[in-house]
C-alpha cells in the first residue's frame, strides 16, 4: 500500500471526527489553575449521514451498550493490532516520526503505542484501574452500562508533535486549520467521541530519550514478556518521580472518563449531554492518589478536586455575578470559549450534585442519556434541568451555599 494510499485511510477515518467533541487542557500557569484547551471541531453531524468507516474504526466500541463484554479470541486481537498498528504508524509518518507502532491489547483496551513497553504496560494497569473504578461508580449510582464487546482505543505518543499532527489532521479535513492558528491554547490530549479514539502523549517528555537510549523494551530484564506485579510497581514508582507527573496521570484519567462514559452508554456520541456535564463528570474523576500504588485509584467518595476547588474559589471570589451557572445549563458556549471559569464551575456542579443530590442527579443522567434535550435549544435545556434538580434559582442558592462550607 502506497503512503498516499494510507493516508487517504486515514483521512476517511479523520473526516468522521467533524463531529467530534474533545476536550482537553493544557498546564497551568500556576500551580492551582489550569487552562482548558480549545476543544476540536464541533459540527453535528447531519442527520442521517451514515459515515464511511474503516475496519479499524468499525472494530472499536460501539455507542450502544453492549449486552455483555466478550473476551477476544487470539485471531480477534491479532486483526485488531495490525489495524490498529497501520492507522497509528500513519499518524506517525504524518508527523514525521519514525513507523515503529506496536501495540497492546487488554480485555478492554488497545493501547497503539511508541513510549516504551514499560510505560505502555504502566498505561495498561492504570487504564484498566480507571475502567474498573467507572463500573463501581456506575454500580453505586444505581446506573446500567456494560463494558463494550470491542476494546477502547488509545492512541499513545512518546512525542507531543505526533499528537498534535493527529490534531492538525482532524481540523485540517474538517476545513478548520485556520482556528488552531487563533486559539490561546492548546490540548494535552483528547478524546473524539466520534471516531471513538482517545489520544495522550508522554507529558513527562522522557519516554523518547528512553526509547533512543535503552530500546522499547525499557532496559528490563524478561524482554518481551508482560512485566511482574512488582516490575510494574517499581516503574510506576520512577514515574511519579518525573516532572510534571501528576498532571501526566490527571490528563490521562480525564480523557479516559470521557472515553468510558461514552463506551459504557452513560453518555450518548452524538453529543447530546450538555458540556458542563461532560466536563464535570471527568474533572470528578481527575484527582490523582501520590500513595495509589499506579498514581490514582478510586475512591468510594470521590474527593474534592482540589486544583479546580482553587479555581472555583477564584472565580467565586471574583465573579460579578452567578450568570455563568445559567449559561452553562443552557448552553456549552462557555465550554466552547474555553472558560476558565466554565470548567471550574462544571466541575463544582458535578461534584455538588454527586455529593448532595444524588437522586436527582441520576434522574438527570438517565434524562441526558434515554431523552436528551437537544443541546443547542437553550430553553429545552432549562427545563430539562429543571425536571430533575427544581427552580434553577433555588438550585443555584443551595449549590453556592455548599460551595461556600466546603
Ligand atoms: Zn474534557
Amino acid at each position: 500500500m502506497s503512503t498516499t494510499i494510507k493516508f487517504r485511510d486515514y483521512g476517511a477515518i479523520a473526516l468522521i471526527a467533524l463531529t467530534l467533541v474533545a476536550c482537553a487542557f493544557k498546564p497551568s500557569f500556576s500551580a492551582e489553575r489550569r487552562v482548558p484547551s480549545s476543544d476540536l471541531p464541533t459540527e453535528r453531524e447531519p442527520d442521517g449521514v451514515k459515515p464511511n468507516v474503516s475496519d479499524a474504526l468499525k472494530a472499536t466500541g460501539t455507542n450502544k451498550r453492549a449486552k455483555s463484554s466478550a473476551r477476544l479470541t487470539e485471531e480477534e486481537r491479532e486483526k485488531l493490532s495490525q489495524a490498529a498498528t497501520v492507522e497509528y504508524n500513519s499518524i506517525l509518518e504524518i508527523a514525521n516520526l519514525e513507523r515503529n507502532g506496536r501495540v497492546k491489547v487488554t480485555d478492554r483496551f488497545l493501547i497503539a503505542y511508541n513510549t516504551s513497553d514499560p510505560y505502555a504496560e504502566w498505561i495498561a494497569a492504570l487504564t484498566d484501574e480507571v475502567a474498573d473504578g467507572f463500573e463501581r461508580f456506575l454500580r453505586k449510582m444505581k446506573l446500567d452500562g456494560e463494558p463494550p464487546k470491542r476494546p477502547m482505543y488509545v492512541f499513545l505518543f512518546a512525542q507531543r508533535s505526533a499528537m498534535d499532527a493527529f490534531e492538525q489532521t482532524l481540523y485540517r479535513l474538517a476545513g478548520k486549520l485556520d482556528e488552531l492558528g487563533n486559539r490561546q491554547n492548546t490540548p494535552s490530549g483528547f478524546y473524539t467521541p466520534t471516531v471513538n479514539r482517545m489520544v495522550i502523549y508522554d507529558q513527562t517528555e522522557q519516554e523518547e530519550a528512553r526509547v533512543e537510549l535503552s530500546g522499547a523494551d525499557g532496559d528490563r530484564k524478561n524482554k518481551g514478556k508482560n512485566m511482574t506485579r512488582a516490575q510494574l510497581t517499581r516503574e510506576a514508582r520512577e514515574l511519579k518521580t518525573r516532572d510534571n507527573a501528576v498532571y501526566n496521570t490527571e490528563t490521562i484519567v480525564h480523557e479516559l472518563t470521557h472515553q468510558l462514559s461514552y463506551n459504557y452508554g452513560l453518555l450518548r456520541r452524538d453529543g447530546s449531554a450538555p458540556s458542563w456535564y461532560v466536563e464535570g463528570l471527568a474533572m470528578l474523576f481527575e484527582p490523582s492518589d501520590g500513595n495509589a500504588p499506579l498514581g490514582w485509584r478510586y475512591k468510594n467518595v470521590l474527593p474534592i478536586n482540589s486544583k479546580r476547588y482553587a479555581g472555583f474559589c477564584h472565580y467565586a471570589n471574583n465573579a460579578r455575578d452567578s450568570s455563568i451557572i445559567d449559561e452553562l445549563i443552557a448552553s456549552d458556549q462557555p465550554i466552547r470559549e474555553l472558560s476558565l471559569d466554565a470548567y471550574d464551575v462544571s466541575w463544582a456542579l458535578v461534584y455538588y450534585c454527586y455529593k448532595k443530590r444524588s437522586k436527582e442527579f441520576v434522574k438527570f443522567m438517565k434524562l441526558c442519556r434515554d431523552n436528551p434535550a437537544p443541546v443547542d435549544d437553550p430553553v429545552a435545556r432549562k427545563k430539562s434541568f429543571e425536571e430533575c434538580f427544581g427552580k434553577t434559582s433555588e438550585f443555584k442558592t443551595a449549590f453556592l451555599k455548599y460551595m461556600k462550607s466546603l
